[in-house]
Formats: C-alpha cells, sequence, structure tokens
C-alpha cells in the first residue's frame, strides 16, 4: 500500500523503557504522531479515552472487528488490545510518520501486512540492567518479573526478525538513534 515507508513500529521487552524512548522522541520531533490503540481493558487512575488508548467494551471491539476497523490484535491478560485501521492508514496517504507501540506478536501481523513499514526493537544494554529496571518499577511482584525477564529473553532471541535494533542505555540518545532510522528511511525509502 501507498505510504508504508511512513509506519514504524516499536517494541521491545517490558522494562526496556521504549515508551519513555517514544514519548522523548515525540516532543523533540512533534512532526511524528503516535497511534492510540484500542483495548478493552479498563482506564487506570489518569488514563484519558483517546489519548492513552481507545477504551471500548468487547462487544465494540468484536464489531470493529468484524467490520475490518482493526488491522492487528492481541489478547494480553484476558483483553484486547488492537490497531485501528483509522489510525495509521490516513496519515500513511497523507505522508504522516506514524509510530505504534506494540508487543511483538502485534508488530509481526503489522509487518506482513505493510512490508514497507520498518520494525524497531528497543533492547535493554544487558539482562542484568532489565531486572534492575523492572525491580525499580516497584509495581511487580517477584512471580511477575520472573515471568517478564522469561518472556524477555525469548522476545530478544527473536528479535533477529526485526528491521532495526537500537540499545536504550540513556533515553535521549536512545530516541535520537531512532529518529536517525525515522530520516533514512523517508528519504531513502521507496513510497509504494
Ligand atoms: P498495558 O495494559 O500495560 O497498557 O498494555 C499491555 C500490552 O499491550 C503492552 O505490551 C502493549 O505494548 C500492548 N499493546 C498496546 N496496544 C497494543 C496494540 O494496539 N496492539 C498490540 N498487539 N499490542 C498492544
Amino acid at each position: 500500500m501507498k505510504g508504508e515507508k511512513y509506519l514504524f513500529v516499536v517494541s521491545g521487552p517490558s522494562g526496556t523503557g521504549k515508551d519513555t524512548v517514544v514519548a522523548a522522541l515525540l516532543k523533540k520531533h512533534p512532526e511524528i504522531q503516535h497511534t492510540v490503540s484500542a483495548t478493552t481493558r479498563t482506564p487506570r487512575e489518569g488514563e484519558k479515552d483517546g489519548i492513552n488508548y481507545h477504551f471500548m467494551s468487547v462487544a465494540d471491539f468484536e464489531d470493529n472487528l468484524a467490520h475490518d476497523q482493526i488491522v492487528e490484535h492481541t489478547k494480553y491478560c484476558e483483553n484486547y488490545y488492537g490497531t485501528l485501521r483509522s489510525e495509521i492508514e490516513g496519515r500513511m496517504k497523507l505522508g504522516i510518520p506514524v509510530i505504534l507501540v506494540i508487543e511483538v506478536e502485534g508488530a509481526g501481523n503489522i509487518k506482513k501486512m505493510y512490508p514497507g513499514a520498518t520494525t524497531i526493537f528497543v533492547l535493554p544494554p544487558d539482562m542484568q540492567e532489565l531486572e534492575r529496571r523492572l525491580r525499580c518499577r516497584g509495581t511487580e511482584d517477584e512471580e511477575t518479573i520472573q515471568r517478564r525477564l522469561k518472556r524477555a529473553e525469548a522476545e530478544i532471541a527473536n528479535s533477529v526478525n526485526y528491521d532495526e535494533h537500537v540499545v536504550n542505555i540513556e533515553v535521549d540518545s536512545c530516541a535520537e538513534s531512532i529518529y536517525s532510522i525515522i530520516q533514512f528511511k523517508l528519504q531513502h525509502g521507496s513510497d509504494e
């Protein structure tokens, strides 16, 4: 589809800091936009509909799926998460670079559907640092930390399929590495 080169997908293990990196990137480069996913999970305190997520009922989510309005989706901890077609295709046509921050299964599905999209994997400096960052959050119990570390190892092992890899040693320089990847693709990528 025309405009696939404007599509960028960022994934990385839980605790790697990808959301912070993308937030820093968007703050510095507001010409890049961020998609808002749809989910059936309940909003956390402080989260706003249309900003953090499009919060919807299971019936509405399934209705969107049936009408082909969701381009990829996954079920994570009993809740649906997905990318709305309306969040990406209009921007692709207009030539507005757009970033999706989604988990690895969703990233693979986006790449299958839009082969011209660029997938970027954010790595932690090493596993010890990832474990330290997960513990620092102080929001997960020991069992959850161990589960997330195990999942992180598997995700990193499979990340060879991603087009690009960046290491989050420091937030701003990692954000700039992603910006360089975006700039290069916008200048040199085919528009078909
Ligand atoms: P949370 O409930 O913590 O906001 O998100 C749970 C997981 O769902 C995270 O790994 C997040 O990246 C992923 N996620 C959020 N939006 C989407 C989406 O649109 N598609 C997919 N495949 N995963 C998503």
